[in-house]
């Protein structure tokens, strides 16, 4: 598959257009458009992102983001967000998605957008384009097959008791293509407020599992996994490097409370400008936030790691 320059698709993307292709990336997204965020709920220590020394970002290995609100708008990944992701593939800065979104979503995005893999399901699966397999998509999983069998049991006995116990809880639409974990949907299809959350979060821990909020779903798994233990697994697999010892040499960007631990791990952490919606709940932040936000956040990022490489 080819793909335009990020200049190519960018200059090609009209702005205001009306939103209406189905598909999980499309070009009408408004590239131009800027969140309106209150700065005053952006704590001093996070800089601009427009701030940060591109001497710091000539040393970049890769990145690693979040999909979700980070790369997507509305759910779909904006034609500029693509071309971004392809001119740092031809850049030789391999982007790696880290998300919460389950392996069955992943498969066709991994095959279709210039990422060298999706780590799925918050660290428990990854996704890689190989043509070399059926469908054209290599699926490995963090956990073995006897164990994935022992959790998926639980699973299911947890998601049924959240559904009956917490008034409005739903399982995610996404749900189908989940292997490892459950998801509660709060905002993508389904409303929950922070209460309802907060009680889902609460039952699942009081399950032992570990539980996350995203910008749209509540996740929920069994085991030691994180968005950050499937990052260095994936980085080792892909590229044999370990990841733990050079994380100042990865970028990390998201938007969400899912993502507070990515951006206490890497001291190059991003937030696309929508990180404000959870200004009140957020403990750790990242180092920078963008102007811009969702996918426009990430073409803002891309755009200065590719000028501190000359690229
Ligand atoms: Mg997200």
């Amino acid at each position: 598959m080819r793909f335009p320059s990020l200049g190519q698709a960018l200059a090609a993307v009209p702005c205001n257009a009306p939103r209406k292709a189905p598909a999980f990336y499309r070009g009408s997204v408004p590239l131009a458009g800027r969140g309106s965020y209150d700065p005053g709920v952006i704590p001093p220590c996070v800089k601009s992102w427009a701030l940060c020394d591109p001497r710091s970002l000539r040393g970049v290995r890769g990145i690693l983001t979040d999909i979700d609100d980070t790369l997507t708008s509305d759910g779909v990944i904006p034609l500029g967000a693509v071309a971004a992701l392809a001119a740092l593939r031809e850049a030789a800065v391999p982007v790696i998605a880290v998300t919460g979104r389950p392996m069955g979503w992943s498969r066709d995005i991994a095959a279709q957008t210039p990422l060298a893999a999706i780590v799925a399901e918050n660290g428990a699966v990854a996704v890689f384009a190989d043509a070399l397999v059926e469908r054209g998509v290599r699926i490995e999983y963090a956990d073995d097959t006897a164990t994935r069998g022992a959790n998926a049991v639980r699973l299911h006995a947890v998601a049924a008791r959240i559904v009956a116990e917490v008034l409005g809880a739903t399982l995610a639409r996404d749900s189908p293509g989940r292997v490892t974990d459950i998801a509660i949907d709060h905002g993508e299809f389904a409303h929950l407020d922070a209460a309802r959350i907060a009680q889902v979060v609460a039952l699942m821990q009081g399950e032992g599992m570990q539980a996350t909020v995203s910008s749209i779903h509540v996740n929920g798994w069994f085991g030691t996994h994180s968005k950050l233990t499937g990052a260095a697994w994936v980085v080792r697999r892909l590229f044999g490097r370990n990841l733990d010892a050079e994380r100042g040499e990865w970028l990390y960007v998201g938007d969400s409370t899912n993502d507070e631990l990515m951006f206490a791990a890497f001291p190059l952490s991003v937030g696309v400008a929508n990180l404000a919606d959870f200004a009140d709940r957020l403990q750790q932040w990242p180092a920078f936030i963008t102007e811009h936000d969702r996918g426009r956040g990430f073409v803002e990022v891309a755009q200065a790691v590719l000028a501190a490489r000359g690229a």
